[in-house]
């Protein structure tokens, strides 16, 4: 979802938190649709099967959220059963008990007019003014399927085997919905279109948009993109879409193929419509706006969410951020794939800084939001952006997207925690992750540096003191290793501090004189820093890590006593190399960039040095 941020035409109520059942009692796999619409007010006429599994033994009762609306009967395999209708649920007892394992069909028939927020459940608007057709659409996240489709509305619960929507609308109207549309069958001036979504879906994702619509259908190689706008915007639409070939190619790329590419794509417009857009599986649906006068960053976002959000579903609303981290991320991505690094940075930097603003008035974790705050632009989105770029950061590219393909791989088609996605990426990149989650997804705030530096020069060469230190007052120190650009006259050298604590302290020794010094001079943490030079060489806060030999290139020798294996380790514990040796001299050529590095051996940290790709070679005798 993307909130909107151009329209003051109403604000979607979120309903209070329905606590998920501490034990559910049964597995929703499929659900069966057929809604009736008159389509001229917001009233349905309604009749689910739901096809269940029970999880216990005895099963004796289901509870089923259902917002509103007069219940007819319910059904179970046929039988029927009774049943009441409490504020928010159906409560249905099973003519005979269900044993684990049982599978069983509740046939559930309700009508009448949808309550709720006007702009989430079964949304209605009829024509005049601005909307320039009747409007009937479903928009149910977080927790507003229930608002018109009795179901089992966590996000958890997927429905295994997807669902069939047969919605019934005046013969004038066109309906959209998840998955392929399998017929459309046409009776008294009525028509039913039914849509088949093959998937497993989240209730939140299963959506249909009934309008006065045209199609306007585009290719991704085979794999239709099926679109349905307003006549009066069919052109606009063609521009509005001509930029998702390059999206599909992008995400694609770095994520694997389309979810439901034996299914499609496709976008339904919708004004009015409290938020910019909702990925609806296989079927976004946009404000108009964006069709009118493009969004293609909107557009791209949506795109990401196919795999981020509802291939790989966050399993409760606490880990939102999972889907929007993501598909925030992506379509900043989608700026770089487009525009260059320049206006990818551009954009970062601008959600840093709407996420400054936020934190200094509100000041909280990223997990677990409010119910209120699910949507919160900086938090959820721009903070969360961020969480996956130090990620990256972390890992570098290769192990980044690496471990992106394991957690889909993993969890495709079903859902994901933020401990799933810290165990399966510490997996990849050879680490356990769990401080920086802890620092970056459970803990508030971030890091501001408060960077001091000296350069002394001895006999034919400058000693430079740099001092790092992390002075935020309202939350712990971020352990994220800190890069550092030492310009020189000619050429510069990144190197990677390694942080431990709030006050770190390294000595730089180089031959040349450094003249300038940046801190994260890449962008890759979300930091406030403030460089000062002049460090007090006198007295020091806490002894001065000096790291000798500092300067190392091309060539590492290590001489060894007998034949042994020594690992590379990287700031993070990361291993990165591994190195056989021989008993005496042994030339080893990294493979690493210019960082700080520890040599271990068995569990023995031997050395930690600094890796200089452009200077002379340093000796290491192991034990
Ligand atoms: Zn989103």
């Amino acid at each position: 979802m993307i909130p909107l941020f151009l329209f003051t035409i109403g604000k979607s109520v979120l309903n209070p938190p329905v606590l998920a059942e501490s034990t559910h009692t049964y597995d929703v796999l499929h659900y069966y649709i057929r809604v009736d619409l008159p389509l001229d007010s917001r009233y349905l006429d309604a009749h689910v099967t739901i096809a269940a599994k029970s999880e216990v033994a005895n099963l004796d009762s289901v509870t089923l959220h259902l917002v509103g609306f007069t219940v007819d009967s319910v059904l179970i395999d046929g039988t029927l059963a009774s049943f009441s209708h409490p504020t928010g649920e159906v409560r249905i007892k099973l003519p005979s008990p269900q044993q684990v394992g049982d599978s069983f069909n509740i046939d559930i028939f309700y009508h009448g007019y949808a309550t709720g927020s006007p702009y989430a459940g079964y949304v209605y608007f009829s024509a005049g003014g601005e909307v320039l057709h009747p409007i009937g659409y479903t928009m149910a996240e977080p927790y507003d399927a229930r608002y018109w489709l009795a179901c089992f509305d966590e996000p958890w619960d997927k429905a295994e085997y997807g669902c069939d929507l047969e919605v019934t609308v005046p013969d004038s109207f066109t309906v959209c919905a998840n998955g392929i549309l399998v017929s459309v069958a046409d009776g008294e001036g009525r028509r039913t279109f039914h849509w088949k979504e093959t998937h497993p879906i989240a209730t939140y994702l299963i959506h249909f948009g009934a309008s006065i619509y045209v199609r306007v259908p585009i290719y991704y190689h085979s794999l239709l993109i099926d679109n349905y706008v307003w006549p009066e915007d069919s052109a606009k639409a063609v521009k509005a879409f001509a930029n998702l070939p390059h999206m599909f190619d992008l995400y694609d790329s770095l994520y694997g193929p389309y979810p439901f590419g034996d299914e499609k794509y496709g976008h339904d417009a919708v004004y009015p419509c409290a938020f910019g857009g909702m990925e609806h599986q296989t079927m976004t649906t946009l404000h108009r706006y964006y069709i009118v006068n493009g969004g293609d960053w909107v557009i791209a976002h949506e795109l990401s969410h196919q795999w981020w959000g509802d291939m790989v579903t966050c399993i409760d609303w606490r880990d939102i951020w999972l889907n929007e981290s993501f598909a925030t991320y992506s379509d900043a991505l989608f700026v770089e794939y487009m525009n260059g690094h320049q206006a990818f940075l551009d954009r970062m930097r601008e959600r840093a800084k709407i996420y400054f603003r936020e934190d200094s008035t509100y000041h909280r974790p990223i997990y677990d939001p409010p119910m209120d705050s699910l949507f919160n632009y900086a938090y959820t989105y721009c903070k969360a952006s961020w969480v996956l770029h130090m990620l990256r950061y972390l890992g570098g590219d290769s192990l980044y997207y690496l471990g992106l393909r394991n957690y889909r791989d993993s969890l495709a088609y079903g859902n994901a925690s933020t401990y799933d996605l810290c165990r399966i990426v510490s997996r990849i990149y050879g680490t356990d992750l769990t401080w920086f989650f802890n620092e970056w997804i459970f803990s508030p705030g971030h890091p501001e540096y408060d960077v001091d530096w000296g350069v002394y020069p001895e006999a034919n060469r400058y000693r430079t003191r740099i001092r790092i230190a992390q002075v935020q007052t309202n939350s712990p120190i971020f352990h994220l290793p800190v890069e550092i650009r030492l310009r020189f006259d000619s050429g510069d050298t990144l190197i990677r501090f390694p942080i431990q604590d709030s006050v770190e302290i390294f000595e730089v020794i180089t031959t040349k004189r450094p003249i300038g010094l940046e801190v994260d001079p890449n962008e890759w943490i979300l930091n406030l820093a403030d460089v000062e030079i002049g460090v007090a060489e006198e007295p020091s806060p806490k002894p001065v890590r000096i790291i000798l030999p500092t300067i190392c290139a091309g060539l590492i020798t290590i001489t060894a006593d007998r034949a042994t294996e020594v690992q590379i380790l990287d700031p993070s514990g990361r291993v990165v190399d591994r190195i056989h040796l021989k008993p005496g001299k042994n030339c080893y050529r990294p493979r690493f960039s210019s960082g700080v590095y520890f040599l271990r051996k068995e569990a023995t940290i031997l050395k930690k040095f600094i890796y200089l790709d452009r200077s002379g070679p340093p000796q290491y005798t192991v034990p």
